[in-house]
């Protein structure tokens, strides 16, 4: 029997007839990369593959590495295996790698979400015998609002505290959401103060508006002037400590924009206080669509609720199982 297309090794996704690894976890000489998120585009890879579009921030992240794009779309033989990257839907430049081997294609889709942003390049189904999917969200409780809606009511929120002077603070990943939020209240102006980032968010922004994604200019905390934080909404990494601003912050409310939201013991476990429901993952009609979609009939989970996700997935007819080696939680959600 052939080998299969996909193997679940300790270092990551591994294809044997092209000799490459899909987001490895470990150093290996070869690595194709879905995106720019820390527990996919790790540093140490001889060689890295990924799209035009996700290339300029795993540069900013990982700094001098040997890497080479790829346009969406364009097939490449690597050994005995064909790839090409297809866009996922969850932040800019994000791809779902589609493998063929022989006739057999497999998918492998990296992070991904079915909502079309408005930012992030669309989800794009792609046609396979197997997928090999995450699962951040993979529990019917996980149902999502539709982003108009979800930063409808953050921009209300933010609203009620500018008319007291007061400045919004919402923890929003620096890479993907941020930028996403930004973009969506940029949509909804006039807008009640300025919009203010965290540098590490301000990093992100500068490289994705030099590669032409449509960002309206916001400015840094470390160059406010002390007037700019009254009715301003302040974007920062969930983990971000205080900064030389934070006694700018003392009457601030606090938000954290994320999935988890969606269940208050996350919210409270954040230290948040208010949580906005908005999630660059699929939720699970997201996840159970993507996957009818693909057409296909073997199905591997990683990357959440693996074990629970693939036994209803054989519930639903599919020859599904939970990928080995899952890594942990993205920096995303
Ligand atoms: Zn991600
Ligand atoms: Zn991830």
């Amino acid at each position: 029997m052939a080998d299969p297309v996909l193997t679940f090794t300790e270092k990551g996704i591994f294809c044997p007839a092209g000799g490459f690894y899909i987001d490895p976890h470990r150093k290996v000489d070869r690595a194709l990369v879905t995106h720019g998120h820390s527990d996919h585009a790790r540093p140490g890879m001889g060689a890295y593959l990924t799209t035009h579009a996700a290339l300029p921030v795993i540069r900013h992240r990982l700094g001098r590495i040997a890497a080479e794009g790829i346009a969406w779309g364009e097939p490449r033989r690597i050994g005995g295996a064909t790839v090409s990257f297809h866009p996922a839907g969850h932040v800019p430049g994000s791809a779902q790698i589609r493998v063929e081997v022989a006739g057999e294609v497999w998918v492998v889709s990296g992070d991904y979400k079915t909502e079309d942003d408005g930012f992030a390049e669309a989800f794009e189904p792609v046609a396979a015998h197997g997928f090999v999917t995450e699962c951040t969200f993979g529990l019917p409780v996980y149902r999502w609002q539709p982003q108009a809606q979800v930063t409808g009511d953050l921009l209300t929120w933010w609203q009620g505290l500018a008319e007291q002077r007061r400045p919004a603070l919402v923890a929003a990943w620096s890479f993907g959401k941020a930028q996403r939020l930004i973009a969506a209240l940029a949509g909804l102006a006039p807008l009640p103060g300025p919009i203010l980032t965290h540098p590490a968010v301000e990093a992100v922004n500068r490289v994705l508006r030099t590669q032409g994604y449509p960002l309206p200019d916001t400015l840094a905390l470390d160059q406010a002037r002390p007037e700019d934080f009254a009715g301003a909404l302040i974007l920062h990494p969930p983990s971000a400590q205080g900064g030389p601003w934070a006694d700018r912050l003392a009457d601030a409310e606090t938000a954290l924009a994320s999935g988890w939201a969606a269940v208050g013991r996350h919210r409270q476990g954040r230290g948040a206080m208010r949580g906005f429901a908005l999630s660059d993952h699929a939720d699970w009609p997201g996840l159970n669509a993507a996957i009818r979609a693909t057409g296909a009939t073997r199905v591997v989970t990683v990357h959440g609720y693996t074990g629970v996700f693939a036994r209803w997935l054989r519930d639903q007819g599919y020859d599904a199982a939970a990928g080995d080696h899952t890594p942990p939680r993205d920096e995303a959600d």
